[in-house]
C-alpha cells in the first residue's frame, strides 16, 4: 500500500491527511516534533489569557487519529534523502515514504541581534514558547517589564497577552506608524491610539540595537538603536515576522528559496515531494498575493488541494479572493480583496475612509480611480459577511453600489448599533467636497 508521509501536524499537514483519508485507504503517517496532537496555533494566546486550557485548542479527540488510521509519530526530521525516499530523525532512526508532503510551517525571525538567544528572549509561535512565557513572564512580580520587538499581528497579540497579567510592556515598532506597510494611514493611526489607550509604551520608528544579559545569561535590558536608551526588562518577545521552517532541507535536493519552491500544483522539483502551508513558496505569486502565505486558511486550502493531487485528481491551487482577519486588542479587523497600505499601492487605487467618533471603528474601501470598480475593503470594529464581499469582488461591483448596500453585509449580532447611515452620509459629504 502506498505510504504517504507528512512532516508537520499543523493545519496544512492535518488537513492533507484528513482529505487523503476521505479519498483513499493509503497508509498515512504524520511526523511532528512539537506536540503529539494537532492544536490550533491561533488560539495559543487564549491559553495564557486564561480563556481556555491547552486541551481545548485541540479540535479532535485523541482517539480520532487511530479511528481514522492516521499514524502519528513524534520525531524531528533532520534530513530528507529523496533518492532512497527516506526521512532521517534526530533520534537516529528513519522512515521510508512513497510520497512526501512537507508542511513544516514557520519560525520566528531573528536578525542577528546581540543577545537574541539569551534566557527570557523568545518568539511566540510554538507550544514551547507558551510554556516559556509561564516561566519568564508569569506575572508582574517576576516580570517587571516586557519588551516586544516587531509590530505585526503576533506582536500585538503578545502585547495584549502580557497586558492581561498587568505586566508593563514597551513595544518597539520599526515603522513610523503601526503596521503601516499593510494598513492605510487612517487605520494604522487609529490602532496606534488604541495601543496607547491600553497603556502600552508604544515606541514608533524604534529599532532594537542589542539585548543585554545579567551575570546568569538572562536578559536584563534592551538598547534602542536610534536613541541609545537602555530599557530594563525581564522578558523580550521577538515578533518581527516569521519565515519558513526549512533548515532541515539544507542537504537535500529539494529546491528552496525563502521557502520550499512549488508550482501551482504544490509540487516541488523533486519527484513525489510536495510542500504546503506556511513553508511553501510559489515560483510566481498568484495575482497580488505573496509567494509565501503564512495564514491559517491558505494552509487548509493547500492541504485540501494536495490531497486531491495525491489521490489521482491533479488539482491546481486556486485560493480565490484574498481575505484575512485579526484582532487589535478589542478591535476586530477583517480585510477582503486588496486595500494597500504604503507598500506597493498601485497608482490606480483610491480609498474612501470612514471613522467613527469613538475612534474604535472604521472602514476603508479601495476602488479604481477611473472605473470606480470595487477592489477591496478593510473593516475595524464592525463585522461584515465574507461571502457577500467575495461575490461583489467577483461581480466587479462599483464603489457606489458597495457603499449603498453595506447594510446587507453587516454581521454584528442583533441589537448592536449599526453605522451604515453614518457611512453613507460621510460618503456623500466626501463626494460633494471632492
Ligand atoms: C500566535 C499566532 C497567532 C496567529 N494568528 C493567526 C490568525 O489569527 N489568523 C491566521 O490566518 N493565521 C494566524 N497565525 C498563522 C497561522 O497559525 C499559520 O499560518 C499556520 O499555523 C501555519 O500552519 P502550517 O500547517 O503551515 O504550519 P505549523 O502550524 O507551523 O505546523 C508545522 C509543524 O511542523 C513541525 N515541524 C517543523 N519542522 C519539523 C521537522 N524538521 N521535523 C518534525 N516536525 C517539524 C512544527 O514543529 C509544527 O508543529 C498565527 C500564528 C501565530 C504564531
Amino acid at each position: 500500500m502506498e505510504h504517504i508521509v507528512i512532516i508537520g501536524n499543523g493545519i496544512s499537514g492535518v488537513t492533507a491527511a484528513r482529505h487523503i483519508r476521505k479519498l483513499s485507504d493509503k497508509r498515512i503517517t504524520i511526523v511532528s516534533a512539537e506536540s503529539d496532537y494537532f492544536f490550533s496555533r491561533t488560539a495559543l494566546m487564549y491559553v495564557y489569557m486564561g480563556h481556555m486550557k491547552f486541551e481545548h485548542t485541540q479540535p479532535y479527540e485523541n482517539w480520532f487519529w487511530k479511528q481514522n488510521s492516521i499514524d502519528l509519530l513524534n520525531r524531528y526530521v533532520t534530513k530528507v534523502e529523496s533518492n532512497t525516499k527516506t526521512l532521517h530523525f534526530s533520534e537516529g532512526d528513519s522512515l521510508k515514504y512513497d510520497k512526501l508532503i512537507i508542511a513544516t510551517g514557520s519560525k520566528p525571525n531573528k536578525f542577528g541581534w546581540p543577545g537574541q538567544d539569551l534566557e527570557g528572549v523568545q518568539g511566540l509561535y510554538h507550544k514551547q514558547d507558551l510554556e516559556n512565557l509561564e516561566v519568564y513572564a508569569p506575572n508582574n512580580r517576576i516580570c517587571k517589564r516586557a519588551v516586544i520587538v516587531g509590530g505585526g499581528l503576533i506582536g500585538i497579540e503578545l502585547a495584549e497577552m502580557l497586558h492581561t497579567r498587568n505586566i508593563p510592556v514597551t513595544f518597539l515598532v520599526r515603522e513610523s506608524s503601526f503596521w503601516n506597510g499593510v494598513l492605510p494611514e487612517g487605520e494604522s493611526q487609529m490602532i496606534n491610539r488604541h495601543i496607547k489607550n491600553h497603556h502600552i509604551d508604544l515606541r514608533l520608528s524604534s529599532n532594537l540595537k542589542e539585548i543585554i544579559s545579567d551575570d546568569k545569561g538572562k536578559v536584563k535590558a534592551v538598547v534602542i538603536k536610534e536613541t541609545g536608551e537602555t530599557i530594563d526588562c525581564d522578558f523580550v518577545g521577538l515578533t518581527a515576522g516569521v519565515s519558513p521552517n526549512i533548515d532541515f532541507l539544507n542537504e537535500s535536493d529539494v529546491e528552496t528559496g525563502r521557502g520550499v519552491k512549488v508550482n501551482r500544483f504544490l509540487e516541488t522539483n523533486t519527484k513525489d515531494v510536495y510542500a504546503i502551508g506556511d513553508c511553501a513558496e510559489q515560483h510566481e505569486p498568484i495575482g497580488n498575493r505573496r509567494p509565501i502565505e503564512a495564514v491559517w486558511y491558505t494552509g487548509r486550502m493547500m492541504g485540501e488541494t494536495v490531497a486531491q493531487t495525491i489521490c489521482g485528481n491533479r488539482t491546481e491551487y486556486r485560493p480565490g479572493h484574498w481575505f484575512n482577519s485579526a484582532k487589535f486588542f478589542e478591535i476586530e479587523y477583517q480585510t477582503y480583496g486588496w486595500v494597500h497600505g504604503k507598500k506597493g499601492r498601485p497608482e490606480q487605487e483610491e480609498h474612501f475612509h470612514w471613522i467613527h467618533e469613538d475612534d474604535t471603528k472604521c472602514i476603508t474601501i479601495a476602488y479604481d480611480k477611473d472605473t470606480y470598480e470595487f477592489l477591496g475593503i478593510n473593516t475595524f470594529g464592525i463585522r461584515m459577511r465574507h461571502e457577500v464581499f467575495d461575490t461583489w469582488l467577483t461581480e466587479k461591483r462599483d464603489l457606489n453600489f458597495v457603499v449603498s448596500n453595506l447594510s446587507l453585509v453587516n454581521f454584528d449580532p442583533e441589537f448592536y448599533k449599526k453605522y451604515e447611515r453614518s457611512i453613507i452620509a460621510e460618503f456623500q459629504n466626501q463626494l460633494t467636497t471632492a
